[in-house]
């Protein structure tokens, strides 16, 4: 196994030095394919030149002699190559050892197939129309290069040499720093993995990085970091609830039956009757969690049709009408009355949904209070908003309210309650693809916010 940083940096590096090399082998055949190309036209100028030098010679004396032209011999010695003066019949007149220039160290070829093979090339000699002799010019390789000429490109191969290790100088350390970039973050959410794994939920990490999706793994998982957390008190909190919820009616029981059988407590109807609610208290807390492990287990399926939004909030209202009236509380819907608000969705399981939340606000909400439903529709929104002016929840017991089992603070015991209203509101919304809101204060009251998608 290989760390992030270490397969990174191995990766970027043979890349670079593939892509360095394959320049370095393109640069260096092209600079000396352009570099034959010119060496060979200098040599074909030479030619050129020397074949006119000996045209002149012979315009000027007419006839061959041992001495026509020697004065080329120095220039020729020095350049590395031989010359041979022919007559129109190719007899010699004369001509230079090619043993003389052999040894010479400088001489190199450019072409090494042809390297140390002496070849001669004749060239006719031209005069009015006739050729009146031939000079031949012989040299050990096919382009010859002075001392210049090499040293020239020996710099221009030392020069891409150097640049090819000054490349991977940069590229080795570039690679050190932005793998570090990615190992680092990526190193860290991983360790946090490993620990949220081990049950460690507080641990959280705030390493910087500017890269989009290392940043949203980041707060993914101080997300999950949260989640776990606040799932692990819901959980020793859902189980102290649970029990603390049968303990009181068994304890009831269990004092009340023990006070009868000593005798303290008369067997009376009235007796057995406290007796008997407890019994039924108890029942219902069973059927409640009943009600919730059918919910978790079987999941809800939704039977969907187009609904007309404000006709069920409508219905829904009416029946609360009574229940309101009855605690004095002032029940208010508050709509369009021609505006569309059409959605897609479960009516049954819709209606559950805002029972819930309305009876939660009647019982929630004091005598003489006030409860507003408001239903509008915003761009492709509809917004369902039921707002109470009631006890309002605490900053504590908010981020909970939708999870299973949850019932606000301890005074809320005096308040007849399951904890499962909410989470079978949220679980409906979601399948809807609805969100719900809440914002409350203690003793000012609780808005719940539902948005819809609207149907076109
Ligand atoms: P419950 O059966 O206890 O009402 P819910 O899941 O319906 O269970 O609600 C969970 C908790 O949310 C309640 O116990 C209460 O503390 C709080 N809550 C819900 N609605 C309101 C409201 N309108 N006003 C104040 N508190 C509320």
């Amino acid at each position: 196994m290989y760390s992030i940083r270490r397969k990174l940096s191995i990766i970027i590096l043979v890349c670079s030095i593939l892509a360095t090399i394959l320049t370095a082998l393109f640069v260096n055949f092209t600079i000396n394919n352009k570099f034959n190309e010119y060496m060979l036209n200098n040599q074909e100028k030479r030619n050129q030149r020397i074949v006119q030098y000996f045209q002149e010679i012979y315009k000027r004396d007419k006839q061959w002699t041992k001495e026509s032209g020697m004065e080329m011999e120095h220039e020729a010695f020095m350049s590395n190559y031989c010359l041979t003066l022919l007559d129109a019949n190719k007899k010699l007149i004369w001509t230079m050892d090619p043993n003389d220039i052999k040894e010479k160290e400088h001489l190199k070829a450019i072409d090494n197939a042809n390297e140390g093979v002496y070849n001669t090339t004749n060239f006719p000699i031209n005069y009015n129309g006739s050729v009146v002799g031939y000079i031949g010019i012989g040299q050990y390789s096919s382009v010859l290069l002075s001392a210049d000429d090499i040293n020239f490109k020996l710099s221009i191969n030392k020069g891409i040499g150097a640049s090819i290790i000054l490349t991977l100088i940069i590229v080795i350390v570039v690679s050190l720093y932005f793998s570090k970039q990615f190992s680092v973050p990526i190193r860290e959410v991983s360790d946090i993995s490993v620990k949220l794994s081990k049950g460690d939920y507080n641990s959280r990490t705030n390493v910087d990085t500017d890269i989009l999706e290392l940043n949203n793994l980041k707060s993914s998982i101080n997300t999950l970091g949260d989640r776990l957390n606040q799932q692990d008190i819901l959980r020793r909190r859902l189980i102290s609830d649970i029990s603390h919820e049968i303990r009181t009616p068994l304890n009831v029981l269990q004092n009340n039956l023990e006070a009868m059988i000593d005798g303290i407590f008369p067997v009376n109807t009235e007796q057995l009757t406290a007796l008997n609610d407890e019994v039924i208290r108890f029942g219902k807390l069973l059927n409640n969690l009943n009600v919730l492990k059918r919910f978790e287990s079987e999941g809800i399926v939704l039977d969907e049709e187009k609904l007309q939004l404000n006709e069920l909030i409508t219905s829904v209202c009416d029946d609360f009408l009574i229940v309101s009236k009855e605690k004095n509380i002032e029940l208010t819907y508050n709509t369009k009355p021609n505006e569309s608000y059409v959605i897609l969705g479960d009516k049954y399981k819709l209606r559950q949904v805002f029972v819930n939340i309305l009876s939660n606000a009647v019982k929630f909400t004091n005598e003489g209070g006030s409860i507003w439903v408001n239903l509008a529709k915003k761009k492709n929104e509809i917004i369902v908003s039921i707002r109470d002016n009631g006890m309002g929840i605490s900053k504590e017991d908010l981020p909970f309210i939708f999870e299973r089992l949850y019932r606000g603070d301890k005074s809320r015991n005096k308040i007849e309650g399951s904890g499962i209203g909410l989470t079978i509101v949220k679980n409906i919304l979601t399948l809807h693809s609805a969100s719900i809101d809440v914002e409350s204060e203690v003793n000012k009251g609780s808005k719940f916010t539902i948005r819809f998608k609207s149907l076109k």
